[in-house]
């Protein structure tokens, strides 16, 4: 067992059991939901934005562990972000777990969200580590009133 497993196995069981920012957002900017109809993962991301900041960004939903800890290290890593370091982030961590692109061992930007290269051994389960990152782009996708998205988002079922 690796060290990184070994991480990716507490990690996760800690989020999941323990999920951060879980809870509506009253006074949310945009949201928008998330289905996973291989798992039953569901998703809604609220984010809200001050001007150019994601000052704020929280999800409900329910689903597998895997899912609910990926959704709860999203909210972490998103809030206090710009939109562009956001999308930068989302990019990162997409291409880390769908294993298009290999991290570069010298770069640490996605810092603890690196645990969940672990998800490219479980090929099923990458769409419930992908779900709340893809709802989190639908809400800025939203927010910057352009529906038209660089990829289509199978995944994500707007209630809009
Ligand atoms: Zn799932």
């Amino acid at each position: 067992m690796s060290n990184i497993n070994e991480l990716y196995k507490r990690s996760i069981f800690d989020h999941n059991r323990n999920p951060r920012n879980f809870r509506a957002m009253e006074d949310a900017s945009h949201s928008c939901d998330g289905y996973n109809p291989l798992c039953g993962d569901k998703v809604n991301v609220y984010v809200h934005l001050d001007s150019e900041v994601v000052d704020d960004v929280s999800f409900t939903g329910s689903g597998c562990a895997i899912f609910k800890a990926s959704a709860s290290f999203m909210t972490s890593a998103i809030k206090g972000k710009t939109q562009d370091q956001a999308r930068e982030t989302v990019t990162r961590f997409l291409g880390m777990v769908a294993g298009s692109s290999d991290p570069d061992p010298d770069d640490n930007s996605l810092g603890k969200l690196s645990i969940f290269q672990g998800v490219r051994e479980f090929p099923s389960r990458v769409k419930c580590a992908t779900l709340a990152w893809h709802a989190l782009t639908c809400a800025m996708d939203k927010a910057n009133g352009s529906p038209e998205e660089s990829e289509p988002h199978k995944d994500v079922v707007s209630t809009e």
